[in-house]
């Protein structure tokens, strides 16, 4: 085994740490293709094809990646496993041949999505656990990061006993890598939505233009604990914290003419700038909208949660 490429893997495992410590999730492709210093050298985690291997790597990727503006899901299979496609038709391509061997070395590999051009959500460890050639596709798993601790361990501390392979392989292993993938999934769609929304208001609160993307929330108009509430930007608005709160607590309403309605009692309250200016300000205002028509919020939606709001008062 070479030693230094499990290094390098080690090395992009703790470099994405760091960098989801900063960004969360969802990370700048600029970030990602500058890649990070290994000894002096750069190491890119991310490249022009779906499956990537920097070249200080002999053989296996480092990375798979679903392109941006692909299906709003990715594919999964009927347990809810990540389906990945082949490069092209041939089984044998380098780039096939090179998952196909970290299926047979367990090896620990990166998962990226885009969301949308330049921003990319995240993952690892992943581990390829199927390869299917009559489809022309691979079968991912993700694992927990415990997986990807015992496996830095393991190249990194001699003295420690080597019990990457056989976490690897017990029984619960199966039933942890369903569970983590289904929960790794949902984050990528709850990203997912919270990007594309933010990105149809251009990062702004739909209530009242605050433009901090990191004060900013993508709020539910049907909440996602009823089975409707799809995260699509047409059942979304972008909301800074305060508004995001004071539109699910019913403080605040929409009305299907796109109008903001705040609640009587609040209105009527004598208080300091917050609530004259956050709040009372905003009655009888008309929301911000996307400038692209087709991703304006559902007026069915905004009637029904309306009423909700008018039910509350
Ligand atoms: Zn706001």
């Amino acid at each position: 085994m070479n030693c230094m490429e499990e290094q390098i893997r080690i090395s992009a495992f703790r470099w994405l740490e760091q960098q989801t410590a900063i960004y969360g999730d969802v990370l700048p492709y600029q970030l990602l293709q500058q890649g990070f210093d290994y000894q002096g050298e750069r190491v890119t985690i991310i490249g022009p094809q779906g499956i990537w291997k920097p070249k200080q790597l002999r053989l296996i990727p480092i990375s798979i990646t679903t392109a941006p503006n692909g299906p709003y899901d990715d594919y999964s299979d009927e347990r809810g496993l990540i389906i990945y496609r082949y490069r092209g038709t041939d089984p044998y391509h380098r780039d096939n041949v090179g998952l196909r061997e970290a299926m047979r070395q367990t090896v620990p590999l990166i998962y990226f999505h885009g969301i949308s051009n330049g921003k990319y959500f995240a993952s690892w460890p992943i581990f390829v656990v199927n390869d299917n050639p009559a489809e022309l596709s691979f079968t991912i798993a993700f694992d927990d990061h415990r997986s990807a601790d015992l496996y830095s361990r393991q190249f990194t501390n001699s003295n420690s006993p080597n019990v990457f392979n056989e976490y690897i392989v017990q029984e619960e292993a199966d039933y942890r890598r369903h569970y983590t993938t289904s929960i790794i999934r949902s984050r990528l769609h709850q990203s997912a939505f919270r990007v594309r929304v933010l990105e149809a208001y251009s990062e702004q609160c739909a209530f009242c233009r605050l433009r901090h993307p990191e004060l900013l929330d993508a709020a539910h108009i049907i909440p996602d604990t009823d089975p409707r509430g799809i995260p699509s930007v047409t059942n979304g608005l972008s909301l800074c914290k305060i508004h995001h709160a004071a539109f699910d607590r019913n403080i605040i309403g929409v009305t299907p003419e796109y109008q903001i309605k705040v609640k009587e009692e609040v209105l009527k309250e004598i208080d300091g700038p917050m609530l004259k200016h956050g709040i009372q300000q905003l009655h009888a205002q008309k929301i911000v909208l996307p400038h692209n028509k087709s991703l304006w919020p559902d007026q069915e939606k905004l009637e029904e949660r309306y009423v909700h709001f008018v039910k509350a008062q």
